[in-house]
């Protein structure tokens, strides 16, 4: 039988016998109910990860900003609202996912560097908390929608603090040469040029140095940079009411060992206290860390190919499902939802249907398996559902939310018809 240590950082998803469950929830009944492949998520997970930060962050004037780009999922969204999240949203698209779901505009930060005047508009008359401006070219297209919308935007520089969070380079931002963020010898300049500017009131600094981070030492030298640089804007006469430090705190894929959340925060605020900053208003941004170890891909196994060179796993989830490996060389942990004993386990690939050779989900995983068998794809809550998409007219898979013995489905399967609907019918030749 497999144990729990063959499941990494997700306390959630554990056998019962020898079924797999994520909290009390079998996995093949919620399979054999909505069909495969599956997206299934742990309420239990989602909340105690942002218990975690609430913890590190408790007794200060702290807000959690969720960046729903890993996972905006109405459900989920919903869930992080009624406790108490804010959010940081990249797009227009997104505000109105937090509208839809109850949240308040009040606790939502706008992060991004390429927003367009339709957005920013849509922002300010939804009465966002900060816009994260990314360039100085950004900061003057808002002044003047500001102005013309008869409103001050309330603005945020986000800095790029120049330090290495030792990650992949494709979710590295933090670093010059990155399209994020200004310059950290810009940013005096740029403060000036937005204090002085009518449609704006300046309120915050932040920074977002990258993602999948799984040591302390980037956040704690991201720290003393932005602190340097409150201390250099403030001396220029222009106050920061809040301090953002982003997101990107790391979970465990394959044996990685991220710092929790609340031993982390802790050690930052000894330093924010040390500096005299404990008592400012502060934001983070985490993304991946709140949903990413609560999420399972179920996937069936259609056809197995052994060969002589290698054995390919044809399953019925995808790179459109789950495009983390083809994208960034993304492990993600592969069990079955009912371990064999009646076959002898091989080495196989396990690809999808995708007809691209990127098109795979593990490499090199020792299974037993048949064709028909059910596994379960780990750590999928972020940066899966979010990226999916229709390559090769693939529908979205269908989610659903688990809590104790529950299940409630959140996203119904996406059709052909849905695909369709928005290239025929009236309007097109
Ligand atoms: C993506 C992103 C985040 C969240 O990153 P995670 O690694 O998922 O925590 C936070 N802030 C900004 C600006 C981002 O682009």
């Amino acid at each position: 039988m497999m144990s729990i240590e063959n499941l990494p950082g997700q306390p959630h998803v554990h056998y019962q016998g020898d079924r797999l469950h994520l909290e009390q929830v079998p996995l093949a009944t919620l399979a054999e109910q909505y069909g495969t492949p599956l997206f299934v998520y742990s309420q239990a997970s989602i909340l105690a990860a942002l218990a975690g930060y609430q913890r590190g962050l408790a007794g200060r004037h702290a807000l959690v900003c969720y960046a729903m780009k890993a996972n905006s999922s109405l459900g989920i969204l919903r869930l992080l609202a009624a406790a108490g999240c804010g959010f940081d949203i990249v797009s227009g698209g997104e505000l109105e996912r937090v509208l839809a779901a109850g949240g308040e505009p009040a606790r939502v930060i706008f992060s991004g560097v390429g927003k367009t005047r339709g957005e920013m508009r849509q922002a300010l008359k939804a009465g966002i908390a900060c816009f994260n401006v990314e360039s100085e070219a950004e900061l003057e297209v808002l002044n003047e929608v500001a102005i013309a919308t008869g409103t001050r935007a309330p603005v945020s520089i986000r800095v790029n603090p120049n330090v290495d969070p030792m990650t992949h380079p494709y979710i590295s931002t933090g670093l010059k040469g990155s399209k994020f963020g200004i310059a950290h010898e810009r940013t005096v300049h740029t403060y000036r040029r937005a204090a002085s500017l009518a449609g704006l009131r300046v309120v915050g600094i932040d920074c977002h140095i990258g993602s999948q981070i799984t040591q302390e030492g980037p956040y704690l030298d991201a720290t003393d940079r932005m602190l340097d640089l409150v201390e250099s804007i403030e001396s220029a006469g222009i106050p920061i009411e809040h301090i953002d430090f982003g997101g990107g705190l790391g979970i465990n894929y394959n044996g990685d060992r991220p710092p929790e959340a609340d031993t982390l925060w802790p050690k930052l605020l000894a330093k924010l206290d040390a500096r005299g900053f404990g008592q400012r208003r502060l934001l983070i941004e985490p993304g991946r860390s709140l949903v990413g170890n609560a999420g399972v891909c179920v996937t069936e196994v259609l056809y197995l190919k052994p060969g002589d060179q290698k054995n390919f796993c044809v399953v019925d989830a995808a790179m459109n499902d789950l495009p983390r490996p083809a994208m960034y060389q993304a492990y993600h942990g592969i069990v079955p939802l009912r371990p064999r004993s009646d076959t002898a386990s091989s080495v196989w690939e396990v690809v999808g249907p995708v007809c691209e050779s990127g098109d795979w989900i593990g490499h090199e995983r020792s299974l037993s398996l048949r064709s028909g068998d059910l596994l379960a794809v780990l750590s999928a809550g972020a940066y899966c559902m979010s990226m999916a998409s229709n390559y090769n007219s693939r529908g979205r898979a269908a989610e659903v939310l688990v809590s104790g013995t529950a299940a409630r489905l959140i996203r119904r399967r996406e059709t052909i018809h849905d695909q369709l609907a928005a290239e025929q019918g009236p309007g097109f030749a």
